[in-house]
C-alpha cells in the first residue's frame, strides 16, 4: 500500500512521462470508491483513487485514464468518455478503458490440505475431523497439513 505522498509523486511522474504535461493539483485516496479505480473532480481538478487498487499492475493504467480526463478538461477539450478527444488521447497513452474488476485479482482462495498416510492429498474448503474420514484411494487415515493458497 502506498502513501498519499507516493501517490502524488506517481501521478506527477505518469503525467510527465506519458502526457508531457505537469499535474498541478492534488491526488489522494478515497476509501469510499468501491468499483471504480479513480475519479476526476471537475470543480477542484483534483484526482481521487481507490486505495484497494493501488497494488494492482493495472494501477498505472487507472492513473492514465484519470489524467486523460484532467488534461483534456483543463485544455477545454472533450474530456468525457464519449468524446473523440478522450478516446484518442486515451488510446495514445494506452490508458485503461475501464477499471479492472477486483474479483479478477482475487483468484486465490484458501483451502485446507489433508494428506493420507500414502501421501494422497485432499483439499477442502471446510475443515473436517480426521477421525471420521478415510482416503477414498487407499482407505488410510488423513493427517491435517494446514492452510494453503489455491488458484
Ligand atoms: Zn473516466
Ligand atoms: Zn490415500
Amino acid at each position: 500500500m502506498m502513501t498519499e505522498i507516493e501517490l502524488q509523486n506517481l501521478v506527477k511522474q505518469v503525467s510527465i512521462s506519458y502526457f508531457n504535461l505537469t499535474f498541478q493539483h492534488k491526488a489522494s485516496f478515497n476509501r469510499r470508491l468501491k468499483t471504480t479505480g479513480g475519479r476526476y473532480l471537475l470543480q477542484t481538478h483534483n484526482l481521487e483513487f481507490n486505495p484497494s487498487m493501488s497494488d494492482l499492475p493495472e494501477f498505472i493504467g487507472i492513473i492514465k485514464h484519470e489524467l486523460v480526463h484532467y488534461h483534456l478538461h483543463i485544455a477545454n477539450k472533450g474530456y468525457q468518455h464519449r468524446d473523440l478527444d478522450f478516446k484518442q488521447l486515451l488510446q495514445r497513452v494506452a490508458g485503461l478503458r475501464y477499471a479492472p474488476k477486483l474479483s479478477d485479482s482475487k483468484k486465490h482462495y484458501r483451502l485446507w490440505l489433508y494428506r493420507c498416510q500414502n501421501q494422497h492429498s485432499v483439499y477442502r474448503q471446510r475443515r473436517f475431523n480426521t477421525a471420521n474420514y478415510r482416503c477414498v484411494k487407499c482407505g488410510e487415515r488423513f493427517n491435517f497439513i494446514g492452510q494453503v493458497n489455491h488458484e
